[in-house]
């Protein structure tokens, strides 16, 4: 097992605690967004093995309070299950950020209860998945990560990331809509100065959605979730 990096501290990234985070690298989706382009990408130098985590996590017992593990995307690692299993028998809650594309890995993981709180990104409405992942079976796949998050996860949320032109009144009703009864959804806003995968994607357009608008898409989502938010 290999992890890209460790952030030592956080206070953002595990609500309501403090953790640290585990980056794994390579991903499956092409966010034209994102900004983590050599993590996605899978060339960010892998360099810290189990040993080091575990030694790590061990000389922090009393000050973390959570253990974030993030990507790319962590799903596509089989060493998931196992990096989650010494997380736990260290007595660290564990919050894993997914994009939903293996529902199975997600579902085992929920079912030996060795996650505690999982985020996962809804880029789009599960139909207009195109510009993210062409994988033709996307809408099932997400959907049943969807499913087995709001049956089985003991604490979740789901994100999306407000850059236009992919968030609109429309889409964020429907992804809201998609959730219906979900605990909680998070409109995040979107960092423009950060540089994105596709190196093109901020000067095509300003992708920035501001503040008044973001206010709208919380009102269209709330009645379809039990908490929305942004962030
Ligand atoms: S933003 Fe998209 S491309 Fe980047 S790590 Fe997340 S799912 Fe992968």
């Amino acid at each position: 097992m290999f992890l890209a990096g460790i952030q030592k501290n956080s206070f953002i990234d595990y609500p309501g605690k403090i953790s640290c985070v585990l980056f794994t690298t390579g991903c499956n989706f092409v966010c034209p967004y994102c900004h983590n382009a050599d993590l996605a990408r899978g060339e960010y130098p892998q360099r810290i093995g189990l040993d080091e985590v575990t030694a790590f996590l061990q000389s922090r017992q009393g000050m973390l309070e959570g253990v974030v593990i993030t990507g790319g995307e962590p799903t596509l690692h089989d060493w998931v299950v196992d990096l989650c299993q010494t997380i736990k028998s260290l007595n660290y809650p564990v919050k894993l950020d997914t994009n939903g594309s293996r529902p199975d890995v997600l579902d085992h993981l929920l079912q030996k209860k060795l996650v505690d709180f999982v985020a996962m990104d809804i880029k789009a409405p599960l139909e207009d998945y195109d510009p993210f992942c062409r994988s033709p079976r996307i809408k099932e796949t997400l959907s049943a990560s969807i499913r087995h998050i709001m049956a089985s996860a003991p604490d979740y949320e789901f994100r999306t990331t407000c850059a236009a032109p992919f968030a609109t009144r429309e889409s964020i009703e429907t992804i809201a809509r998609t959730i219906e009864g979900a605990r909680c959804y998070v409109l995040q806003k979107f960092n423009r100065r950060a540089a994105c995968l596709d190196p093109e994607f901020n000067r095509r357009q300003d992708p920035t959605v501001f503040a008044d608008e973001m206010k709208r898409f919380r009102s269209l989502a709330t009645p379809f979730v039990q908490r929305c938010t942004i962030r």
